[in-house]
């Protein structure tokens, strides 16, 4: 694929803000500004497309400074929008709706990869149950009979072939840019469809086990990958190519399919804030271009009628720029074919702003410090392990700038690594984390992490720290721990509760103790409890909870699912002050609040500071809402820098700012934040 290198792809001030052009043979560069055109349309509707008019089509795109738009080829109700051989065209659709909208959007040189599902074709499902994937009750995996909803179908039967021959048949017979599948996913128990037995007895694999059908799905999904992709390419060898439902941490072995990593992440529809920030972090390492999915709806996929909030959709959008990626934001088009013009108003008023900012965005690249290492594992998919949002958050909400690693990234590249809460070494483990303190790494590890595979004891040489159980005090839900001389920056002086139980240990002669155990008189169970919640603290004990020998500190307790559980700050003080110890010198120091995220990125000759302040506010049970822009003013940022840079200003708005170089840090005054704001500094 042609996506350049990030590092090539760096530009410098004077570069004009167009995308590499597109041929009729090759899309270009991954565009920032995309929309995913939503068309999942009955059949018992009529009169589909009755209102499309091309140019009216393509203006409000333009309009809304839209660039690319993935546009429908066959929907979740298997329904085809266009005149189809192999499988079936929208029986209230009366035109070729797919041709005309890429034959309008290339005359507009709007890039028009097409959708197309494939576990997920309620056609499909309804003429082919021996198609469908099936539970271990053989139930199916989707709606019930009497519901509506979605069946899930399984590729590993004679459905992969019909994907396979119509992905073939648009390939050949259009002017497509791309192809983005959707629906590439099993649920958790993998499928027990005749086809899947068969197939898992044959490679010896137990279908009575959990782990052996999530890696037997995996070697289903990853054959309809390589089998879709070659039918793509036959005719579309530079084709855009993405597969939703394989992005998740741990997703190398598909990448090679894959021209972009896109992260479906619409906050108003389940994935919340969390989702983005923990795998924009992950995926903008992976040497792909990729860019983040929101939505246009208040809530969700399918919210025709509901409008996210102008500060939402600017939030955002601006936070995928300020994770060095680009943007593309869902829409769901009428049934008659015609855009709202007020969604893209909406749109189009951050889209404009987008396209101001892209000269300091194209091909820059995150510049982090600190890596964390993910406990989501991809063979038992969880879209936010708990620990990765703890520590995000946190981190986040210090300003640190860091990364979400799997066992495969390069831990040399950070300055600290942290191996959250429940991260056991297994051999091979315990050897990239030996290397990495041999080079001269820093670690922080928390609760089980650093324990051998059985949990007991920990494997990592000269840790000084003994293993002896998990906390007695499961009934009282959390240990109380009191924080020493040397950790104690910014913490009242008490006794304070983890929320959560760890695990007992004790510092060995030389390992210096920066926070010790407090005993309960008692646990809490039936037996004997006392007041409403844990039972008191009574006395300081000779167990540890916090430690650290050399360039190595150990918390005793889950402090960083239990932040994502509990946000009590007092436990993000100490992973600061933890932080502090083995980094004195961060990348970025500022007089911020924790609500204002900071990040660095970098293109050639300069250093981009994103500061983004646009607090969300949960107000009602399952929604966090953006609606205002809280300015900020007077924000003191420090950059570290080797040297004096040449210029400070404010981007777009081109503004120098005043500022001074001393130990080693550039410091600024911004005046005020509205919202997003870049600070560049040129070297
Ligand atoms: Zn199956």
């Amino acid at each position: 694929m042609s996506f350049p290198p990030r590092a090539e792809a760096a530009t410098s001030n004077s570069m004009p803000d167009v995308p590499v052009p597109r041929t009729s043979s090759d899309p270009g560069e991954l565009r920032f500004r995309q929309v995913h055109l939503d068309f999942h349309t009955s059949p018992l509707i009529p009169d589909i497309g009755a209102d499309f008019d091309p140019d009216e089509f393509v203006h409000t795109l333009k309009d809304a400074s839209v660039n690319s738009i993935n546009i429908f080829a066959k929907c979740h109700h298997g329904m085809a929008y266009y005149p189809t051989k192999v499988g079936v065209m929208h029986p209230n659709l009366k035109f070729d709706l797919l041709g005309r909208m890429i034959e309008a959007c290339h005359r507009a040189d709007i890039l028009t990869p097409v959708y197309y599902t494939i576990m997920w074709d309620q056609h499909a499902a309804m003429n082919h149950s021996d198609w469908r994937v099936l539970d271990e009750t053989g139930k199916d995996d989707g709606a019930g009979p009497l519901e509506a909803g979605w069946i899930r179908l399984c590729p590993n039967t004679p459905y992969l072939d019909y994907c396979v021959a119509q992905s073939e048949e648009i390939a050949r017979n259009y002017d497509v840019d791309g192809f983005w599948f959707d629906i590439l996913e099993y649920s958790s128990y993998g499928c027990f469809c005749p086809c899947c037995m068969r197939e898992r007895e044959k490679l010896g694999l137990d279908s009575t086990r959990q782990e052996d059908r999530a890696r037997h799905s995996e070697i289903v999904l990853a054959r309809a990958l390589d089998r879709l992709s070659s039918a793509v390419k036959k005719y579309k060898p530079q084709a855009m190519l993405f597969f939703n439902g394989r992005v998740r941490i741990g997703m190398r072995p598909y990448l090679k399919y894959f021209t972009q990593v896109e992260i479906e992440s619409l906050p108003g529809g389940g994935w919340g804030y969390a989702h983005f920030a923990i795998m924009s972090r992950y995926v903008r390492n992976l040497g792909l271009d990729y860019l983040g999915m929101d939505g246009r709806f208040h809530r969700s996929w399918g919210d025709f009628g509901g409008l996210r909030n102008q500060a939402a959709l600017d939030y955002e959008c601006f936070r995928m720029l300020a994770q060095a990626g680009k943007c593309s934001v869902g829409d769901q088009l009428h049934p008659r074919g015609k855009l709202v013009k007020p969604v893209y108003e909406l749109i189009g008023r951050t889209y404009r702003s987008v396209a101001e900012k892209e000269p300091w965005c194209r091909g820059a690249r995150a510049v982090t410090e600190i890596g964390y290492l993910s406990t989501a594992h991809f063979l038992v998919p969880v879209s936010v392990a708990r620990s990765d949002e703890g520590v995000t958050n946190m981190l986040e909400e210090l300003h640190h700038q860091f990364d979400t690693l799997d066992r495969e990234s390069d831990f040399s590249r950070y300055k600290i690594i942290i191996l959250p809460d429940g991260h056991r070494l297994d051999e091979e483990l315990t050897r990239k984390v030996k290397d990495y303190l041999a080079s001269g790494g820093r670690l922080i590890l928390s609760h089980e992490s650093g324990l051998d595979p059985e949990g007991k004891r920990f494997v990592l040489p000269d840790f000084g720290v003994d293993y002896e159980a998990p906390s007695p005090y499961q009934g009282n839900k959390g240990d109380y721990f009191e924080v020493l001389e040397g950790l104690n920056e910014g913490i009242p002086q008490t006794v304070h509760f983890s929320y959560t139980p760890g695990s007992l240990v004790k510092a060995q002669p030389g390992t210096a103790t920066l926070a010790r155990f407090w005993q309960p008189y008692f646990d809490r169970n039936y037996l004997h409890f006392s007041s409403h919640r844990q039972t008191a603290y009574e006395k300081p004990t000779d167990y540890a909870v916090v430690t650290q020998k050399g360039s190595v500190i150990y918390i005793s307790f889950p402090v960083f699912s239990g932040y994502a559980l509990n946000a009590y700050r007092v436990q993000k003080l100490l992973v600061r002050n933890c932080i502090a110890r083995l980094l004195p010198t961060p990348l970025v120091r500022t007089n911020a609040p924790s609500t204002a995220e900071l990040t660095v990125t970098e293109q050639q000759g300069r250093r981009i500071v994103h500061v983004l302040h646009y607090p969300a506010e949960r107000r009602c049970p399952d929604l966090d809402i953006v609606e205002d822009v809280i300015p900020l003013s007077n924000l003191r940022i420090a950059l570290r820098m080797e040297s004096r840079p040449t210029r400070v200003y404010l981007a777009p708005q081109r503004q120098s700012l005043k500022f001074d170089y001393a130990d080693g840090y550039v410091q600024v005054v911004v005046p005020s934040v509205e919202g997003h704001q870049m600070v560049v500094f040129e070297v």
